[in-house]
């Protein structure tokens, strides 16, 4: 408002402050949505980042890291009902030869086909990661042994009946040896029970390999 008595220079100095006032109001706005936009941006970023630091780049499996995070939420889970908890050790025979006879990139491809093939052949509760090098790491939440020992069995013959053929045709024999263990007596945390899988494939590899060992 305007108080009279009203000169044409107070009345255009009012409007230009209001103007100023409306236009500053304006940046106000403007900065704030950028604000926004930027923080949304930022934040899709930092997801994305967080999903690739948790997963392997080559087969897009989740990454040890992940198991090692998933594992533990399965395992406090079981501590608090009667929940069963199993995991497998799988490990790719032979696989130094695979590399040695057919060169490192079929063996990447090889180590992709068998991501494939444990993602396809698993159960929709069980949680397919690649441990590292040619060895994986499957959790079986809510399973008992006799059934993660099954789970085991179905994903050793998927990867068994692959049949992968080299450009030259010539045929990668590929199979898997695995380790089942489940949480029971005498496995006190979730590296214990990863130490029985590991034993347990380590049984399979001395047993001939293309196998798979329960609780050994
Ligand atoms: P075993 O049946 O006893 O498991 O024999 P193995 O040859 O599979 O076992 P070893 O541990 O001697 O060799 C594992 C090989 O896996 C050696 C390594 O070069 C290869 N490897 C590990 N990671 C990768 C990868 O990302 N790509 C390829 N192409 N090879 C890999
Ligand atoms: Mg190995
Ligand atoms: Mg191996």
């Amino acid at each position: 408002y305007l108080t009279k008595p009203l000169t044409p220079k107070l009345f255009f100095a009012r409007l230009r402050a209001a103007q100023r006032v409306v236009q500053l109001q304006e940046e106000l706005a403007f900065d704030r949505e950028q604000m926004v936009r930027f923080s949304n941006e930022l934040s899709i970023a930092n997801k994305r980042l967080q999903q690739q630091a948790l997963t392997d780049a080559l087969t897009d499996l989740p990454n040890r890291r992940f198991a090692m995070e998933r594992l533990e939420q399965e395992w406090a889970l079981t501590q608090r009902g009667e929940r069963a908890l199993s995991c497998m050790m799988l490990d790719i025979d032979h696989f130094k030869k695979i590399n040695d006879t057919f060169g490192h990139q079929l063996g990447d491809e090889a180590l992709k086909q068998v991501a494939d093939a444990l993602r396809k052949t698993a159960r929709a509760q069980d949680v397919v990661c690649r441990w590292g090098g040619e060895e994986f790491l499957v959790i079986c939440p809510d399973t008992g042994a006799t059934a993660a020992y099954q789970a085991a069995e179905r994903m050793r013959v998927s990867v068994e009946s692959l049949r992968m053929l080299a450009p030259d045709g010539r045929h990668m024999p590929l199979t898997l040896s695995i380790g089942v263990a489940e949480k029971g007596e005498g496995i006190a945390d979730m590296n214990a029970l990863i130490n029985r899988a590991d034993d347990s494939l380590y049984a399979a590899k001395t047993q001939g390999r293309n196998r798979t060992v329960l609780n050994s």
